[in-house]
């Protein structure tokens, strides 16, 4: 790195980005404990190197804050809804407070059933799905995570936004070590990575998306005015769709289509479900894990054999260096959040 270069950045350590989140949020009027929840959040992601999660959100999430269709002090409601359901409403929050409510009752409820499932609704969302599948493989559990999102992304053979960029997640625990870990977006890319091209002036790959007759295009604004493609043809489009289905239409909420409609144009963080999905290992086995364990470690060793490496390991990588260095941001983005201090 060059000195100007390192004059471009400003170096913070994990508690800091945290202190900086919650202040700002705080200052944003959104209730201390999502504001903590909110800045627990920024700050992992920052710390994980996910960055267009990290403190790059923190605008976007004041602004979602400000606006009347949010409930800064929401409480969310948690029901003991079925032997294997939890539903929380976070009633015009963010999710992740709603989460976190909800998450002792479905520990305990997969605990004692093998397999249970927490329905969260009404959540304005906009964070990464893995520090959720975290929290779950930390109490020995593995975990599915998907919500919808905004309608961007056409369906396979399609020429208009009808699916989210729909993320989806999955975890196992580990023993000893970090979980198994991925969650990726539905969408080929991120709808900022679109964004970034166009401002670049940049053509983007094929497979990105398609203009507004649905033919292929390799310019980012026609795309954007246009529509996102899914990865995968017809199989991440599926996929998309069953999200939908399963963190929209099963759980009563909205599907991305919905939530577009119910942003008017705002440009809000998307408001609609999430589901959350957790398995026993002890349960599930039939009461001895042991076995399973001895098999999923021989498939995590496989990869290694050849080289191949596993979903979050650079995250944990990151994790390590930044717990120990600190993290590095724009000096640009570090003024405009400064600039959102109270
Ligand atoms: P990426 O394509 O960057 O990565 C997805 C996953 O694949 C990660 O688990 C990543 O692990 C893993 N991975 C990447 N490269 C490799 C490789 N070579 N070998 C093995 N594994 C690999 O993710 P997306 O851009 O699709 O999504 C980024 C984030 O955006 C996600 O956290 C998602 O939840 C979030 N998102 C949230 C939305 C919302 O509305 N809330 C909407 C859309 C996305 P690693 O991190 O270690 O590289």
């Amino acid at each position: 790195m060059t000195m100007s270069e390192a004059d471009d950045l400003v170096l913070l350590s994990v508690d800091e980005v945290f202190d900086l989140s919650l202040r700002v949020l705080e200052g944003a009027g959104l209730g201390r404990p999502h504001a903590e929840a909110v800045a627990r959040t920024l700050a992992a992601s920052q710390r994980d190197e996910c960055h267009s999660h990290g403190l790059h959100r923190l605008p976007g999430c004041v602004m979602t804050v400000t606006a009347e269709k949010f409930a800064r002090d929401a409480e969310p409601e948690v029901a003991d809804a079925a032997p294997a359901l939890v539903r929380v409403d976070a009633g015009y929050g963010y999710s992740l407070l709603a989460f976190e409510r909800g998450l002792p009752l479905l520990v305990e409820k997969a605990r004692r059933g093998g397999v249970a499932a927490m329905a969260i609704s009404n959540c304005f969302h906009f964070s990464a799905l893995w520090p959720e599948v975290e929290a779950l493989t930390d109490q020995g559990l593995a975990a599915l995570v998907m919500t919808p999102s905004h309608a961007w992304v056409a369906p396979a053979g399609g020429r208009k936004g009808l699916l989210g960029t729909n993320p989806i997640a999955f975890g196992w625990p580990r023993p000893g070590g970090h979980p198994y870990v991925f969650d990726f977006a539905t969408s080929a890319v991120a709808r900022s990575d679109l964004a970034l091209h166009k401002a670049a002036g940049k053509p983007i790959p094929e497979g990105w998306g398609v203009d507004g007759d649905g033919n292929p295009t390799t310019d980012a604004a026609t795309a954007l005015e246009g529509a996102m493609l899914t990865f995968g043809g017809h199989k991440g489009s599926a996929l998309s769709t069953m999200i939908e289905l399963m963190a929209g239409a099963l759980i009563g909420e909205r599907t991305s289509l919905d939530s577009m409609a119910f942003d008017e144009g705002l440009k809000l963080a998307p408001c609609h479900g999430e589901l959350v999905l957790a398995f026993d290992p002890v349960v599930m086995s039939g009461g001895d894990p042991a076995e399973g364990i001895v098999r999923a470690e021989a498939l995590f060793a496989g990869f290694a054999a050849q080289g191949a490496r596993l979903p979050s390991e650079r995250r944990y990588a990151a994790r390590a260096r930044s717990l120990a260095e600190g993290v590095s941001i724009s000096r640009a983005l570090h003024e405009r959040i400064v600039a959102l201090l109270p």
